[in-house]
């Protein structure tokens, strides 16, 4: 057969956690909450399978959970995407993510993407005949320098794609972030699409800017976000893409023969769960916590920690401990100190070697101390 997708192999993700099964390690690799969600919100899927919400959803998604997400977005942004025709529930961001980029992407278009990059980008793109185009952020992460991103416009440019909170690194986007990529997405007439499935997990007293919130940046985008993070249910995969109506109703053709919809109880159930805004806005701080946590438990091995501003990744740099490539020392502690993380190359469309690994700290506070302990006596 003729690969559709001849440089993808299995994701960074599944192979990390299969080596991590195999080796009984902690499996800090592929990111998902160790601990279960809420049983309120179990109990509203009990409730709502109970009550026979069990045949297919509506195609754009239950009316209840697009009219909370809209008003939860209002409060947040004072843009107000309409439900019944700019709000589209998929299956996870991934699915939102593929059809948004299925929408506006046709061969031979550029769409720019921010390395190191979430792994689903880039095929999503090639998928659609259009030609990924890389802007390496700062191995610091500390900036975005805005005169390279405009030098990476061409008139083949089709559509830039933004995720903030940003997995792998912990960036978080400031607003003069989203200012400048409003300026130079109007300039050029570009879609933007937007990632932003840790938008509640962020530290610091850092604030969210998400892309809604400018209104004419809102106007040209794709906002891609998902339950996953937010409620611990990565496996539930329901996810959203809001979007003006023009834009939706094309994403839509696309979404109708993908999924055609998405699980009907869970959709009940987190819409009723959404509407008490303290089901999530407690994350950060529980997630900060646990981030430092992790760093004091591993600040003694001599890794340089990266910032993580957000999402529930710690970058580490190993580069003063070892001259080994990432992929190798990741599958190296698997084995040997039975602690599974992600060598950030796997992130990079050219291979790299900036000696850093990522490690998710979505974890109980025993499994990061063990993991810290363990990753001390092999480092
Ligand atoms: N984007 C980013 C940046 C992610 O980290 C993830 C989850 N791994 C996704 C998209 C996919 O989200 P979902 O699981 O809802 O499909
Ligand atoms: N988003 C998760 C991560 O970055 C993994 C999701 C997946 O396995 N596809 O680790």
């Amino acid at each position: 057969i003729q690969s559709k997708l001849p440089k993808v192999g299995t994701t960074i993700f599944t192979r990390m956690s299969r080596l991590a099964e195999d080796h009984k390690a902690i499996n800090l690799a592929q990111g998902f909450p160790e601990f279960d969600c809420s049983p309120e919100l179990q109990k509203l899927v009990d409730k709502y399978i109970d009550q026979g919400k069990n045949q297919y959803a509506p195609m754009a998604g239950v009316m209840g959970l697009r009219e909370a997400i809209s008003q939860k977005v209002f409060a947040a942004t004072k843009t107000e995407y309409h439900p019944e025709s700019e709000i589209t529930i998929t299956s996870g961001a991934t699915e939102a993510l593929y059809v948004a980029i299925s929408t506006v992407v046709n061969p031979g278009d550029e769409v720019i993407v921010f390395e190191p990059a979430y792994d689903s980008y880039v095929p999503a793109i090639e998928m659609n005949g259009g030609i990924p185009v890389f802007v390496t952020l700062d191995p610091q992460y500390e900036y975005i320098d805005w005169e390279i991103v405009k030098s990476k416009v061409t008139n083949k440019t089709r559509a830039i794609i933004i995720n903030t909170p940003h997995n792998p690194t912990g960036k978080v986007w400031t607003e003069f972030d989203l200012k400048q990529l409003d300026f130079l997405a109007d300039k050029n007439n570009l879609f933007v699409i937007s990632d932003e499935v840790y938008e509640h997990i962020i530290f610091d007293d850092l604030k969210h800017v998400s892309a809604a919130s400018i209104p004419s940046l809102a106007s040209r985008t794709f906002l891609c976000g998902s339950f996953g993070k937010t409620f611990h249910v990565t496996g539930w995969k329901v996810g959203y893409c809001l979007a003006p109506k023009e834009f939706t109703a094309e994403f839509r053709k696309i979404h109708q023969f993908m999924v055609f919809s998405v699980i009907t109880p869970f959709q009940f159930a987190i819409a009723e769960f959404l509407r008490q805004p303290e089901h999530y806005q407690t994350l950060s701080a529980f997630y900060e916590r646990k981030r430092n946590i992790f760093n004091e438990a591993i600040k003694d091995i001599g890794f340089i920690l990266k910032p993580s501003e957000g999402s529930f990744f710690q970058n580490v740099s190993y580069k003063n401990l070892s001259e080994e490539n990432d992929l190798v020392l990741a599958e190296r502690l698997t084995k040997e100190a039975g602690v599974a993380s992600i060598p950030l190359s796997a992130f990079y469309g050219e291979e790299t070697n900036f000696r850093v690994l990522r490690f998710c700290f979505a974890k109980n506070d025993d499994t990061l101390l063990r993991a810290a302990e363990l990753l001390n006596k092999v480092i």
